[in-house]
């Protein structure tokens, strides 16, 4: 536990984050005072004024300069001003997930990657349920590690993301995951995979022998990264999961079976179609939970029953509807290309695709050898229409433009026949026509039931 009382901090970004440690560092006594380049919306404003808190929004003033170190929302880039000031001052910068594990000694759980983080996340908590662990889910899901961490004897599940990462110090998760790295917020990190990459290992950066990491087998970028960690004077325990080859520690699957492998003795757990999620990314990323749940030591009665019963989450291949024996399914999350490569993997019956949004300099390609095999349609929507039509206009029978997804959902309404289903999984972000990918995916449900 850190004794902040009486020192000056100063927090850059006032979303819900920056106020969440705002107050927590508030409470313990610290002198804090909030600075944003924006303005601080209504809610987050009474806020800070209910907790006697000062701040200063649309722009930073000297008051802000005067802190002994910042802490730094999630939202906010490093090359922002505020942050470049302190650092070049020689001042500490910490995210918000730092400052927030300083005032507790639960157990962490901590999972990031480039996709899958929020399904884990989420299944994870359900496996918690179902064991009867106490815990609290937070991070990256839209409640802070800040406004639970008060809960000190239940575990903490953590969804982090590589931006919360970037600022760490001595955050050090009993358990910690990485799922896979993908090309995906690359701006960010200079265009640079292996800074990406990286960033996204800081995770462990703490851990020593006493702590367990979990990662993807199968992810080459991963397997270079533990192979440095190896190296390291202190280390977290390895453990492995795989849906392709058998690994020397942890969970993989040989006939259809799901096994765990600890010093060499194997469990058969259970059979992989009693997973309730569709898709080989749904199956890694179950192995992922039950070792997080082994490593926390909950029964495997447990991990079972919760593997068969997870549901997944809104907006993450969700069946909508079935209408006239054709499936619809929002994916509306999928922001990526990967995302929807594993999508399209996880159907065998033809299908209707919807693509399209605001394209993030995408390489649709991967997706051809899919395409070919699986998809009749493709229906583009949004600004990347062009670039879409322009890489997959000739891949599948039929491509059509449409204006809106009330039009997207007709079109693929009127060419999908019994059997089939028709799949949003738009590989691009929302903004161009949505407030969200919630948005869109809402907007995608609500014609589907006008249908
Ligand atoms: P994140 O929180 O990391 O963005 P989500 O769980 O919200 O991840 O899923 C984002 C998208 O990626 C969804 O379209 C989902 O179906 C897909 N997805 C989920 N898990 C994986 C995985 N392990 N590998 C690839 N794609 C995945």
């Amino acid at each position: 536990m850190r004794d902040i009382k009486g020192t000056h901090i100063v927090v850059i970004g006032a979303a819900k984050s920056g106020i969440a440690v705002a107050l927590l560092l508030k409470q313990k006594g610290a002198e804090v005072f909030v600075t944003d380049h924006g303005s601080v919306n209504r809610d987050f404003r009474s806020k800070l004024e209910a907790a006697d808190i000062p701040f200063e929004e649309k722009g930073h003033t000297d008051v802000a300069k005067q802190a002994e170190f910042a802490v730094v929302s999630p939202g906010v880039p490093t090359e922002s001003p505020m942050v470049q000031y302190y650092l070049d001052q020689g001042k500490d910068v910490f995210s918000e997930i730092e400052v927030a594990s300083w005032f507790t000694d639960s157990r962490i759980v901590a999972v990031t990657g480039s996709n899958g983080k929020t399904t884990v996340a989420n299944w994870l908590d359900h496996l918690w349920t179902v064991a009867g662990r106490d815990h609290k889910l937070s991070g990256n899901i839209g409640i802070a590690f800040s406004d639970v961490v008060y809960h000190t004897t239940c575990d903490h599940l953590l969804e982090v993301s590589s931006f919360q990462l970037d600022h760490i110090s001595t955050f050090k998760p009993d358990i910690s995951l990485i799922l896979n790295i993908t090309p995906d917020h690359l701006n960010r990190y200079n265009y640079d995979l292996e800074a990406y990459a990286a960033a996204k290992f800081r995770i462990t950066e703490n851990q020593t022998e006493n702590e367990r990491f979990i990662f993807n087998y199968d992810d080459p970028i991963i397997e270079k990264h533990v192979e440095s960690l190896k190296q390291k004077q202190s280390n977290p325990q390895l453990w492995a999961f795989s849906h392709k080859n058998e690994v020397p520690e942890g969970a993989f699957v040989r006939n259809n079976q799901i096994i765990f492998k600890f010093n060499n003795q194997e469990e058969s757990l259970m059979p992989v179609e009693e997973i309730g999620l569709r898709g080989q990314h749904n199956l890694s990323n179950g192995l992922a939970t039950a070792l997080a749940a082994r490593a926390a030591e909950i029964k495997n009665d447990a991990i079972r029953e919760s593997l068969r019963t997870f549901t997944g989450v809104e907006h993450r291949l969700e069946l909508v509807r079935k209408v006239d024996g054709v499936k619809y399914i929002n994916d509306s999350k999928a922001t990526n290309v990967n995302a929807v490569w594993f999508a399209l993997d996880s159907f065998n019956v033809p299908l209707t695709l919807i693509l399209g949004g605001r394209d993030k300099g995408n390489d649709y390609s991967e997706l051809i050898p899919q395409i070919k095999e699986k998809v009749h349609t493709i229906i583009a929507i949004g600004e990347s229409k062009d670039r879409i039509e322009e890489q997959l206009g000739d891949v599948a029978p039929h491509f059509v433009r449409v204006e809106t997804m009330g039009g997207a959902v007709r079109a693929a309404y009127k060419g999908a026949k019994k059997g089939e289903a028709v799949l949003l999984s738009p590989a691009c972000a929302s903004f161009d026509m949505f407030d969200s990918y919630e948005h869109r995916g809402k907007i995608f449900k609500d014609e589907v039931n006008k249908l």
